[in-house]
C-alpha cells in the first residue's frame, strides 16, 4: 500500500476512537455493530444496480452454506450486502455516484481492518458491469487492462489544493490473467482490452440518439475507430475514476469485468431483447463467481 496516500489524519482518529466516522451514503456508522460482522472482508464487488447485488449476495450466501447476509439500513443510495467475506455494493451510474461509494467503502474497509496495510492490502476488489463494445460483438465479457476518459487521457480531478491531479489508470496483469484462467473451462467470449470511461452516456459517447447531439456520424466513428486502434474494447462510465482511487491507495488486486451489450460501431440504440440483455449480464456474474472461488 502506499501509506503516504492515505488519510491517516482523519482515519486513525477514527481508530483511536477519537471520533465516530459516519458512512453517510452506506447508512451506517464506525461504531455500528454491524461492524463486528464483517471482520474476515476479503473481497468487494461493486456494480451499477441494487437488484444484481441482492441476487450476488444469495448467491454468494447459498455457496458458503447460507451464510448470514447483513444487509445495511440505508437502500436511498446504495444496495449493500455482506456475507461470507464479500461485501457487495451497488454504486450507481457514473464516476460521481461511484466515487461516492468507493471512497467510503476505502474508509469501511481502512476500519474493518484496524489500519492494518497488509490484511488492506489482500481486499480484492471488482466491479462488475455493462458497456457498450467497441468492435466486439454484444456479449463479449471485457476484463480491463486500462481505464481512461473519452480523451484517452487517465481520470484526473480540480482539486481545491493542487490544481489538477491526474491518477493512475492501470489495472493489475496478474489479476486479469488469473481471471482469464478461472474462466478457461466457460464457453464465454472473453477480452482483455482498455476501456473507456465517461462522464455522459449520450453525448461524452458520441450518441447521435440523444435529446441533445453534439456530434455527427464522421465525428463519431472517427472517434470510435481512434478508440478501436488503440486497443479500446469498451464504453462504460466508472472504470477510470475506479482504477484511479485504487491504485492511490496502492491496492494490490482489483479488476473490472464488463458485458458488451451492443457493438458500438453498429449503432448507439440498445436494441438486445429482455432475455439476451439478461444473459449476457449473467456472464460477467460468472465470470466475476469462478475467480473469487479460487481466492476466497
Ligand atoms: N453502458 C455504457 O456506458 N454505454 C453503453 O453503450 C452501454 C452500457
Amino acid at each position: 500500500m502506499k501509506s503516504e496516500h492515505i488519510n491517516h489524519t482523519f482515519l486513525d482518529s477514527v481508530l483511536s476512537g477519537e471520533q465516530v466516522d459516519s458512512y453517510y451514503h452506506l447508512g451506517i456508522t464506525s461504531d455500528d455493530p454491524l461492524i463486528e460482522k464483517m471482520l474476515e472482508l476479503r473481497a468487494v464487488i461493486m456494480g451499477g444496480s441494487g437488484n444484481r447485488i441482492n441476487e450476488f449476495a444469495q448467491s454468494w450466501s447459498a455457496e458458503h452454506e447460507d451464510a448470514e447476509i447483513i444487509r445495511f439500513p440505508k437502500e436511498d443510495r446504495f444496495v449493500i450486502r455482506y456475507t461470507a467475506g464479500v461485501l457487495f455494493v451497488s454504486h450507481g451510474m457514473g464516476m460521481p455516484s461511484a466515487s461516492i461509494a468507493v471512497q467510503e467503502i476505502m474508509r469501511l474497509v481502512y476500519f474493518i481492518h484496524r489500519g492494518s496495510l497488509d490484511r488492506i492490502s489482500e481486499v480484492f476488489w471488482a466491479r462488475v458491469g455493462t458497456s457498450g463494445g467497441v468492435g466486439v460483438p454484444a456479449g463479449t465479457i471485457v476484463v480491463t487492462s486500462e481505464a481512461l476518459m473519452p480523451d484517452l487521457k487517465p481520470y484526473r480531478v480540480f482539486d481545491g489544493g493542487k490544481g489538477t491531479t491526474w491518477f493512475e489508470s492501470s489495472f493489475p496483469v496478474e489479476t486479469a490473467e488469473a481471471i482469464l484462467k478461472a474462466n478457461g473451462e466457460e464457453e464465454i467470449p472473453m477480452t482483455v482490452g482498455k476501456t473507456v470511461a465517461t462522464n455522459e452516456f449520450f453525448l461524452e459517447q458520441f450518441r447521435l440518439d440523444g435529446a441533445i447531439v453534439l456530434a455527427d456520424l464522421d465525428r463519431k466513428m472517427e472517434w470510435l475507430t481512434w478508440l478501436s486502434e488503440n486497443n479500446v474494447r469498451n464504453i462504460e462510465m466508472e472504470g477510470a475514476m475506479f482504477a484511479g482511487y485504487l491504485n492511490y491507495w496502492g491496492f494490490r488486486s482489483f479488476a473490472m469485468v464488463c458485458t458488451t451489450m451492443l457493438n458500438r460501431l453498429e449503432g448507439d440504440q440498445v436494441t438486445a431483447t429482455a432475455s439476451q440483455l439478461q444473459a449476457y449480464n449473467e456472464r460477467s456474474g460468472t465470470v466475476i463467481f469462478n475467480y473469487l472461488r479460487t481466492i476466497i
